[in-house]
């Protein structure tokens, strides 16, 4: 049915390593977004279908529209337990690194994680993976580390052992790491696989819906306000730039994840190819970068400390939201730089 992206060789010597270990610890990136959770949740219940002890540490919250996806409520989040966390990966036999292509990813976690001694498997979307493990498993151009989840379930022969639980976490990470299947969504065998997951029982839509329909009134008044306010529109260079100081995300009662989505609006707009979200924290300015085509928006990231995939990367910068805009717009305006 589906090809044989994952090398023979990673797929064996993984599932050595799960035959060997009992209590096996899984990681995802800080901030976890649909895919993190999609994956390490997959993954959790399809290791716990074998009789192993699994955790899964992360090391902060995950936005509410997420908390409905099977498994969420066992998950370890460092920023509430860091003790349980750092003894949680200090305790396994094993470690998975998922959705993660450097270790700067899990922050505070870093240092236990790059202690333990113990086996590590990374499995992973994001181009050239940078951290020390026994297996990787990493295809930047597979849509989503849940999409890879599947593959390597697949792989082992396993497919009749994906549950509903499995085939739901599984369907939340390729669907919200591709936009609904509006980005980075054609390669035929997606649907093969999604073929799948149908059979075995999810529904798609109601998916959909507990994923993307479930704004507050905050929520939906604040993407108002950057829409009718806030964006800015760079025509000769086709791109968007928003920005949300910490004031404004306050008036509007921001909620972690409630601006998630927002820096994809401005693709509505006809020739919008590049298109930036800028959101004040408390300690740092958050950057999302986006484009459409061949625009790396990944390069622009590497300007601000960040990262990611051609057409979705992220970045931060400590400068104060007036000197940060100055240089988005700098970046903006040299657009051609980062084509070339
Ligand atoms: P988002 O804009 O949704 O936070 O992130 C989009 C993608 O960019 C993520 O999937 C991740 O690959 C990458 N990314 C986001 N923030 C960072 C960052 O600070 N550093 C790096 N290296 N990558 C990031
Ligand atoms: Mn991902």
């Amino acid at each position: 049915m589906l090809t044989n992206i994952i090398a023979e060789d990673k797929i064996i010597k993984t599932k050595k390593l799960i035959d060997n270990s009992q209590k096996i610890t899984i990681l995802t990136h800080i901030s976890p977004d649909g895919d993190a959770l999609g994956s390490s949740l997959g993954l959790y219940w399809f290791l716990r279908g074998m009789d192993k002890d699994v955790n899964i540490v992360v090391p902060n919250k995950f936005p509410e529209f997420l908390a409905w996806m099977p498994g969420s409520e066992h998950i370890v989040v460092a920023l509430d337990d860091n003790a349980a966390a750092e003894r949680t990966i200090a305790d396994a036999e094993m470690l998975f690194y998922l959705d993660f292509n450097t270790l700067n990813r899990i922050n505070w976690l870093k240092n236990a994680a790059a202690e333990s001694k113990k086996p590590k498997v990374l499995i992973d979307h994001h181009p050239e993976p940078d951290i020390e493990c026994d297996v990787c498993i990493s295809y930047p151009k597979i849509s989503s580390t849940s999409e890879l989840i599947f593959r390597f379930i697949y792989r082992l022969g396993e497919l009749q052992a994906i549950t509903l639980n499995i085939a739901e976490c599984i369907y939340t990470g390729m669907m919200t790491d591709t936009g609904n299947f509006s980005f980075n969504s054609q390669s035929p065998e997606i649907y093969l696989i999604i073929n799948e997951l149908l059979k075995i029982g999810i529904n798609k839509d109601e998916i959909f819906n507990k994923v993307f329909s479930t704004y507050s009134v905050d929520r939906m008044r604040l993407m108002g306000y950057c829409l009718s306010k806030k964006m800015k529109i760079y025509p000769e260079q086709r791109a968007s730039l928003i920005y949300l100081t910490l004031a404004e995300c306050e008036q509007y009662n921001f909620q972690m994840g409630d601006s998630e989505g927002f820096v994809n609006m401005p693709f509505s707009i006809k020739d919008i190819d590049i298109s930036i979200l800028a959101r004040q924290d408390k300690d740092k300015i958050k950057i999302s970068f986006r484009s459409q085509g061949s625009f790396p928006a990944n390069k622009m990231a590497e300007e601000f400390k960040g990262g990611g995939h051609l057409n979705a990367a992220g970045g931060e910068s400590y400068f104060s939201m007036k000197k940060t805009i100055g240089m988005l717009e700098e970046a903006i305006r040299n657009r051609k730089k980062y084509e070339e």
